[in-house]
């Protein structure tokens, strides 16, 4: 569907000021508006029309933008935001406080909108859960007692004792809204705003449960069972909808959202997926070769090292990190081998490494395979 042009929209010349295009809109506004045209779709639609050619003519750079490159200037990020579906109606009685200036005109306009009943919503609930590295390596479930607004049981959430004791509104019917017939410089105008006796539920409770106060809700322990996926990490945010605070009077849940604490594992140190371990060999060790355990998530394994291993070399454990949240593979482990050298020893091992001190073997050579060592131990821990 091609859009008309915004000028043609409001009715309005390419040189248009400000305040001849607040006119027009406010115009098209009250000819258009919702409360005026029940049911009629046509004028919503020219409604919505005119709301979005004033959005973008009223503002400086967008019109100047709209002047050079017509519709095809609006689309996307570019566009303001609205380029692609228009513009929806809370969007449209939002600005109105500016046309229509702060509402005190046509008060029911910004906040009634056309909605009929308020629907109340529970506040979101928020836990920290701890996890070991292990836990997070194969995702796992947890149980939480948290205290939050649970449905009163003995009104089931209506806020009425016995259940049954509510009467519809009589200031509005029970539609939640009270229409006004205002008399303006422009007409006269209907409009619509929150009933004030029932705050738009539409209902008047006579007999309040008294276990509640007539909320519906009351405060109680839960145990909230959660399932963590594996591979989450420090300061991830999971939502669970609707498991959060119960709404007042039936109203719509909020969410729970669970913050993850991730405890530091003895031996092992996290880098995203992957896991890093500082292996520390003897002297000899490193000359002769040996065999270690390392300790992984699960147990421990078996590593060979060979003789003559320089300091500072890093094994990689393929696929003993962690996995990764979004199902990419698994994360390595690596190890990096350390050499331990003591600062005290005893007259005999003195006389032994004063006898080594002076072997030919003993001395540094680094070959130009060693020169690497550097940059691997760079990239490694810091
Ligand atoms: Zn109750
Ligand atoms: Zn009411």
């Amino acid at each position: 569907m091609s859009k008309r042009d915004y000028y043609e929209v409001l009715g309005v010349s390419k040189d248009a000021t400000g305040p001849e295009l607040k006119k027009a809109y406010r115009k098209k506004a009250i000819q258009y508006h919702p409360d005026k045209n029940p049911d009629n779709k046509e004028a919503e639609e020219k409604f919505k029309e005119a709301a979005e050619a004033y959005e973008v003519l009223s503002n400086d750079q967008k019109r100047q933008r709209y002047d050079q490159f017509g519709h095809a200037g609006m689309s996307g990020a570019a566009g303001g935001g609205f380029g692609g579906g228009g513009m929806n109606m809370e969007d449209i009685f939002s600005h109105f406080g500016d046309i229509f200036g702060g509402g005190s005109f046509f008060g029911g306009f910004g906040g009634g909108g056309r909605s009929s009943q308020r629907v109340n919503r529970g506040s979101n609930l928020r836990v920290k859960v701890k996890l070991t590295l292990q836990e997070i390596a194969n995702g796992v479930e947890k149980k939480i007692k948290v205290k939050k607004h649970v449905e009163c049981k003995d009104c089931n959430g209506s806020g009425a004792e016995g259940g049954s004791s509510h009467s519809t509104c009589t200031q509005c019917n029970g539609s939640g809204q009270v229409t006004r017939i205002q008399n303006t410089i422009l007409g006269q105008m209907q409009t619509s705003a929150v009933c004030p006796s029932c705050n738009g539920e539409g209902k008047i409770i006579t007999h309040k449960c008294k276990s509640c106060a007539g909320e519906g809700i009351v405060k109680d322990d839960e145990v909230i069972t959660i399932n963590i996926p594996a591979g989450v990490a420090e300061g991830m945010q999971l939502s669970v909808s609707g498991r959060g605070n119960a709404a007042r009077r039936g109203g719509v849940n909020g969410d729970l959202l669970i913050l993850v604490h991730e405890e530091e594992h003895p031996e092992l140190i996290r880098d995203e997926n992957d896991l890093l371990y500082n292996l520390f060999i003897s002297v000899p060790d490193s000359i002769l070769g040996t065999a270690v355990e390392i300790p992984t998530i699960e147990n421990k394994v078996k590593v060979k090292i060979d003789g003559g291993t320089q300091p500072g070399k890093i094994l990689r454990l393929r696929g003993k990190g962690l996995p990764d949240i979004n199902g990419y593979g698994r994360g390595d482990l690596l190890v990096k081998i350390n050499v331990w050298v003591p600062n005290k020893v005893s007259k005999d091992e003195q006389k032994l490494l004063e006898k080594l001190q002076a072997s030919e073997s003993f001395k540094p050579n680094p070959s130009s395979q060693e020169k690497s060592f550097f940059k691997k131990v760079r990239n490694f821990f810091d």
